[in-house]
């Protein structure tokens, strides 16, 4: 079976075509700049070749056109016809307490992920323009929900409630979702793999440090708690997000700025995290360059970075009554040596004994193992697939369904 995995933006579409019979990419690519006609592109890559069209696109139906003529296209394309699609898997971020696990779309499905907008505000209307595309433009074709959220669907009541007035989860839904489901899941089961065990015996630790980062504490395959909460703000230092404040200081600093309720929100989702404390720079590779430079802010954002994804791993280890290994991934995860090196010295304590030079000599795109083989805790890279882990899922809910 070939699945069509779409991951939709609000002006992007992002696609890869999966053969499931051995798990290989056949083609993948990003449409971009949907709804700016003179500048919307699509980027195209199979058969080891990339190609850049420039086409106008008014809506994601007619972006969503244009990869499916890319994909049977005599040159470019990778099938004869677009019924060699057995199903579509589609990226969606919320899936609320309801769906703990992929679900094929229909439309009470659909009438749900409209309720849903309210808790994905930026995200969810995207997600659902991807949808309504396929099924206008692949009519017949089974469409499947992929949630973010879905496998922190596990948590006990203690981890993901807020210690607020209760009608507040009650009558809103306020509680801790959790994001980066489907990697955490993905990095999860490809770490027991590794070490080939069963996950319903291991206490894994799984660290997605991207632009976007969480931490994720899996207890004998389930997650028992996560490190985002309602939204993706919460949780550790960002590229551009604060993760955890005190709230108050948001009456604070709105009162002294005279900046409005939006404005202080997405200050501290947009102009915090590495960028609010270095002042410059949200990408890693540059906070890692200019501290190296002796830029002081720099510096501080560095060391505070770090700092936070330690007292994670640790407080999660305290809640899982130990931890069997550790996988780091996603951009920095996957590729900054020195901020592994950063987070796990001074862990020995813990059973957590790493290997200075196999972290320093790591073999990039791979599962790569960083701790000693004394260790009591091992440690991993695990590049992290989440289009893989969606195409699985797909899969798996059209077989069962
Ligand atoms: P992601 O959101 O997973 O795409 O990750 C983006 C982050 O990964 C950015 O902060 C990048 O600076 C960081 N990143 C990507 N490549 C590298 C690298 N070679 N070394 C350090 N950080 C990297």
């Amino acid at each position: 079976m070939k699945i069509l995995v779409i991951n939709a933006g609000s002006s992007s579409i992002k696609y890869q075509l999966l053969d499931m019979e051995n798990e290989k990419v056949l083609a993948k690519g990003l449409v971009e700049r949907i709804g700016e006609p003179e500048y919307s592109s699509l980027t195209h890559k199979a058969n080891g070749k990339s190609s850049t069209i420039y086409r106008p696109l008014q809506d994601h139906a007619q972006g969503l056109e244009f990869v499916l003529s890319t994909l049977v296209d005599n040159e470019l394309g990778v099938i004869k016809s677009l019924d060699e699609i057995g199903a579509v898997g589609h990226r969606v971020l919320h899936g609320a307490e309801k769906y703990n696990k992929a679900v094929l779309i229909d439309d009470d499905v659909m009438n749900d992920l409209k309720d849903n907008i309210v808790l994905g505000p930026l995200h969810m209307p995207a997600n659902i323009l991807g949808i309504e595309a396929c099924k206008k433009v692949m009519l017949g074709k089974k469409n499947v929900a992929v949630f973010d959220t879905a496998f922190h669907a596990t948590m006990p009541d203690y981890a993901y409630m807020y210690a607020v007035p209760y009608s507040w989860y009650e009558n809103y839904g306020v509680r801790k979702y959790g994001f980066h489901g489907t990697s955490h899941e993905y990095i999860a089961n490809e770490l027991a793999k590794v070490l080939g065990k069963d996950i319903k015996d291991l206490k894994i630790i799984s660290c997605h440090i991207g632009n976007g980062a969480s931490i994720c504490a899996v207890k004998n395959g389930q997650c028992v708690d996560t490190s985002m909460g309602f939204t993706p703000l919460e949780g550790l230092v960002m590229g551009t997000r604060s993760g955890d404040i005190d709230p108050a200081v948001i009456e604070f600093v709105m009162d002294k700025t005279k900046m409005n309720i939006n404005e202080t929100v997405t200050a501290l989702n947009k102009k915090s995290g590495l960028l609010g404390l270095s002042e410059h720079y949200s990408d890693h590779r540059d906070i890692m360059k200019y501290s190296n430079e002796g830029d002081k802010k720099s510096m501080l954002a560095r060391k505070k970075f770090v700092y936070v994804i330690k007292k994670y791993i640790g407080s999660y280890i305290a809640a899982m009554n130990g931890v069997d290994a550790i996988a780091f991934s996603a951009g920095i995860g996957e590729n900054s040596s020195e901020m592994r090196e950063e987070v796990l010295q001074d862990m020995n304590f813990m059973g957590i004994d790493f290997d200075i030079e196999a972290n320093k000599n790591f073999v990039r795109g791979e599962n790569f193992k960083i701790s000693k083989d004394t260790s009591k805790v091992a440690v991993y890279i695990i590049p992290t697939n989440e289009e893989l882990s969606i195409a699985r899922q797909t899969k798996n809910v059209i077989e069962n369904h």
